[in-house]
């Protein structure tokens, strides 16, 4: 499939000068048509900020000090995400690309019925709208997340967790985006809610034809719902390949160790080691390979050099940034 979002080269810091740290490095990244990629890293590895810098919703003191990423329409010129002005940023956010952020649920406003912020998301983007339209549309948006359109004359607090966060879905479809990139919430708690909301997500994709960023740290989510999956520590992709790739042979020590931090669903039981030690503060960048003080297979450069990500043998469709492959 041909490509929908390329990230090439990049880097943020937050901060600057003296005071500044990285939080993402060298960040080279395809989004294809159609496709679900799955984000995946434990809390802290960049996978925010990654979605925020793409959307240029990163504020204060976070920066975007180098790289470039790129909106792909067929025949025609790809559209410099990080040039356009705030009048075409606010167009290409909903029409071409949303997000669903972290606790986007809560996010709701609570004194506004569904039906009012549906239609609201609609009036902003298509003035030329009858309301009855946009009414309809909003019922119509409504069912496609699989919530009655009766439930329009609800209140937030009327509705489940899983059901505002499908409202929220609702509306991040509202104007029929070509992405849709999703940030899910890291506590175990939300676990089979998330699994519900990827669920049908993807359903929607099949149906819609969008393509998906979905970010978690729950990797055997990803294995089960996404095309492919790129894992993220400390700031880096270290490894990304076919969601099945990483499943039957994950190549970097970091992937094998995440894939030994969840309960598979399908599949062999693998035995839950989960990964020693914590992942590093940003301020305190372990030097070369960053996973180095936690990997039980360093050796003599992890330490000094960091590893570029590559494909570990020729002609293959995956990248690893490790020393054990190059
Ligand atoms: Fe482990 Fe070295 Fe590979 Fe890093 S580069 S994951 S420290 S073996
Ligand atoms: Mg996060």
């Amino acid at each position: 499939a041909e490509p929908i979002l390329t990230i090439s080269g990049l880097n943020v810091d937050y901060g600057t000068g003296t005071s500044g740290v990285h939080a993402l490095r060298d960040i080279d990244l395809t989004l294809h048509r159609g496709e679900v990629l799955g984000l995946a890293g434990e809390s802290g590895s960049g996978k925010s900020t990654l979605a925020y810098a793409v959307t240029r919703l990163l504020s204060p003191p976070g920066v975007i000090t180098g790289g470039d990423v790129h909106y792909h329409r067929p025949g025609a010129e790809p559209v410099d995400i990080l040039a356009l002005t705030p009048d075409e940023l606010r167009a290409f956010r909903w029409q071409e690309l949303s997000i669903v952020f972290q606790g986007a649920m809560n996010s709701l406003n609570p004194v506004h019925t569904v039906h009012s912020q549906l239609t609201d998301v609609l009036k902003a983007h298509r003035p030329d709208m009858r309301q009855a339209d946009r009414t309809s549309r909003a019922g119509e948006l409504l069912t496609l997340v699989g919530i009655s359109a009766d439930r329009l004359a609800a209140y937030p607090h009327q509705l489940s967790g899983g059901m505002r966060q499908r409202v929220m879905i609702a509306m991040a479809l509202a104007l029929e985006p070509e992405i849709v990139i999703m940030d899910e919430p890291t506590t175990a708690l939300d676990v089979v809610m998330q699994r519900q909301i990827l669920r049908k997500l993807v359903q929607l994709r099949e149906q819609l034809s969008f393509s998906v960023v979905f970010i978690t740290h729950d990797i055997s989510l990803l294995i089960e719902f996404s095309d492919r999956i790129a894992i993220m520590y400390g700031g880096r992709i270290v490894e990304q390949a076919g969601a099945a790739e990483i499943y039957r042979d994950p190549r970097h020590p970091y992937s094998d160790g995440l894939l030994h931090s969840f309960p598979a669903l399908h599949g062999p039981r693998r035995e839950l080691t989960g990964i020693p030690g914590s992942p590093p503060h940003l301020s305190a960048m372990p030097a070369g390979c960053a996973f180095h003080p936690r990997c039980g297979k360093a050796f003599e450069p992890c330490s000094e050099r960091v590893p570029v990500l590559a494909a570990p043998d020729t002609g293959q469709d995956r990248e690893v940034a490790c020393w054990l492959h190059h």
